[in-house]
């Protein structure tokens, strides 16, 4: 049976060997619409940045070689704010005012913050020795024009949307979302909007996937649910092959009426695990079949969510057309002593809470992977096993954080 970390390295090895086959589809979107997309067409500087030589303080623009020891004073002939300018020279010996942002202007070469200065009248004194570049950023030296600022395949986040804002690239060129068709199985399963009878279960897991797709920047297709009988998961499994990735909840443990293998078996599907040693999450399946991913995650709520985060995510970002991002993991000081069965990794329900000095992690009680309340109050799942299976209060664990809520 693969770890956990040799079935996410298997589902990046092949989803990214199918991803590398598709023609990505492009789009163009807005700045304000761009989050979480993900860039096929680069941004370039369209100028130097800084575009020109920009004092980093509020301060006296000088030439260093005028204060070069403490105590130096210089007459101030003038000012300029940011996005002024100071028409004119300024002689030997002389210092303008300037603001954060303003541009340096020629012939001077070091900013002293005012912090570090007296002045009366127009007589400033320097308390302080200057040196050439002191809280200047030089014309060009955050980048150079032309140059490259965010490659194709850039996931848009706010910094990267910051820079094309900077640059005015204000419609971006981005791939299409993937689709993923997502869809749950079990005979007693009804719709979240539907009344359960006494022995049924609303389909919590629909709205998971769909949520956990969305918060991937994914494009979800929800397929509602399919009974455990062959016909009926196999027509909604091939509807599900038309989207880019299809994921399956539920049918995939060890009964009778576990039939989400069987029916991938009949269309061909191939497998690339049917197990990992996980728990929650140990009956997880990642199969290919007409080249799509498929991944039918088990139907316990947590366990659908914990192989969500570390199975389909990876494989979400390789289709967008962009590098999967790493598994976050945090560490964190445990609270109280913590055993595990053998031979797994566990994923237990946490809570990461940082009132003193250092990140503190606390397991916090649960029924086991069908227990949705407790997942709702953690914010993260302590990560124990599969090698060393007891954690003692006060030991540094490793803490994935539950996305959204951390
Ligand atoms: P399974 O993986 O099909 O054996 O299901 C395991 C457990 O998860 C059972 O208690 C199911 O009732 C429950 N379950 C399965 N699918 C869903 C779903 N879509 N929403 C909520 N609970 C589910
Ligand atoms: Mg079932």
């Amino acid at each position: 049976m693969l770890s956990y970390t040799e079935a996410r390295q298997k589902v990046i090895e092949i989803v990214g060997v199918e991803a590398a086959k598709r023609t990505l589809v492009h789009e163009t979107v807005e700045i304000e619409r761009a989050v979480g997309r993900v860039l096929s067409l680069v941004v370039a500087a369209d100028r130097d940045y800084p575009p020109f030589d920009r004092s980093t303080r509020d301060g006296y623009a000088i030439r260093a070689a005028d204060a070069a020891a403490p105590g130096a004073a210089l007459e101030c002939v003038g000012e300029i704010r940011a996005g002024g300018e100071f028409k004119g020279a300024i002689a030997p010996g002389k210092c303008v005012e300037i603001m954060t942002g303003a541009a340096v202007p020629a012939g001077l070469d070091a900013v002293a913050m005012i912090e570090h200065t007296r002045r009366e009248g127009n007589r400033v004194t320097f308390e302080r020795a200057a040196a050439p570049g002191d809280h200047i950023v030089a014309r060009g030296s955050e980048a150079a024009a032309k140059s490259v600022l965010l490659r194709s395949g850039a996931r848009l986040g706010y910094a990267e949307l910051a820079v094309a804002a900077q640059v005015g690239a204000t419609r971006l060129r981005v791939f299409a979302k993937p689709r993923v068709a997502i869809l749950s199985t079990g005979d007693e399963v009804v719709d979240a909007r539907a009344t359960p009878g006494q022995l049924q279960v609303r389909n919590s897991n629909g709205i998971t996937v769909e949520a956990m797709a969305r918060m991937a920047d994914a494009e979800p297709v929800p397929l509602g649910n399919a009974r455990d009988n062959v016909q009926e998961i196999r027509q909604k499994v091939e509807r599900g092959l038309e989207e880019d990735m299809l994921v399956l909840s539920g049918g995939v443990s060890m009964g009778k009426y576990d039939l989400v293998e069987k029916v991938l078996a009949g269309l061909g599907a191939k497998f690339h695990f049917t197990a990992v040693a996980i728990r929650p999450g140990r009956p997880a399946v990642f199969a290919t079949c007409n080249d799509k991913p498929v991944f039918g995650l088990p139907g316990n709520p947590v366990s659908t969510m914990v192989t969500f985060e570390l199975f389909v995510l990876p494989a979400l970002d390789l289709l967008a057309g962009t590098n999967p991002r790493p598994l976050p993991i945090l560490r964190a000081r445990l609270a109280s002593t913590v055993k595990e069965k053998a031979g797994l990794a566990h994923f237990l329900p946490a809570r990461i809470e940082w009132a003193g000095r250092e990140p503190r992690v606390t397991q916090l009680p649960w029924q086991g992977s069908g227990d949705l309340v407790a997942l709702a109050t953690a914010n993260g799942f302590l990560v124990i096993g599969p090698e060393k299976l007891e954690a003692q209060a006060g030991e540094w664990v490793d803490v994935v954080p539950r996305r959204g809520a951390l």
